[in-house]
């Protein structure tokens, strides 16, 4: 996870560690491109990955780093130095989308330790099925469905943290597949379906990226 990932300086041509994520060289000065394989949480400054963060400390990390990066400090720059400075902005904007939703968050740290998200089990399908079709013919039971969705939903968000929370805490937590990782993966199985019930009927976005997954 901590792997080192070699970024070399284009100006002063020293090698600095890119898995940081450092914006400029430490050598030189001039911006650094961003490595390929950095980390959307060490983009964001925050060492390890983990899944509890608060959505101040990722708005924070973003707003100081982007800053530092922003266009307008580089409008009269070199066109490499220009260029540097997009890709830093749009890896920025990148991880922050990445990490912002607890949602994705989670599904980016299952992912990263090669865990798939599994269909949802039969049953509970069927039981949305129900559920959904119930609601479309019934505009009365329509509330009772989408609130009993939200509270399911907030339930499995409280599990999926307590299920994570070891793992925040140990050094290699999401480098592989592990049983809390699965039972992980289930729960974003889960809640994303509740999400696109309560979505379908109305009841508003519960993850707000929930149309580009
Ligand atoms: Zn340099």
């Amino acid at each position: 996870m901590s792997a080192t990932l070699p970024l070399r300086c284009r100006v002063c041509d020293a090698e600095t560690d890119g898995s940081a994520a450092p914006i400029a060289c430490p050598s030189c000065g001039a911006l650094l491109p961003v490595h390929a394989r950095v980390s959307p949480f060490a983009l964001l400054g925050v060492a390890r990955p983990r899944f509890a963060l608060g959505r101040d400390e990722l708005e924070r990390a973003w707003l100081t780093r982007s800053r530092r990066v922003h266009p307008d400090r580089f409008a009269a720059k070199s066109e490499a130095e220009r260029r540097c400075a997009a890709e830093q902005v749009a890896a920025l904007n990148d991880a922050k989308r990445a990490l912002f939703e607890p949602y994705d968050r989670a599904l980016w740290l299952v992912q990263q330790a090669s865990v798939t998200p599994p269909q949802l089990a039969q049953q509970a399908l069927v039981e949305l099925m129900e559920q959904r079709e119930r609601a479309e013919e019934d505009a009365a039971a329509r509330a009772s469905i989408v609130d009993d969705a939200r509270a399911r939903f907030r339930a499995r968000l409280e599990e999926l943290g307590r299920t994570l929370a070891p793992l925040d805490e140990a050094d290699d937590g999401y480098t592989a597949p592990s049983p809390p990782l699965r039972r992980a993966a289930a729960l974003l199985a889960e809640l994303k379906t509740l999400a696109r019930l309560v979505d379908d009927l109305g009841g508003g976005k519960l993850i707000g990226t929930l149309d580009a997954r």
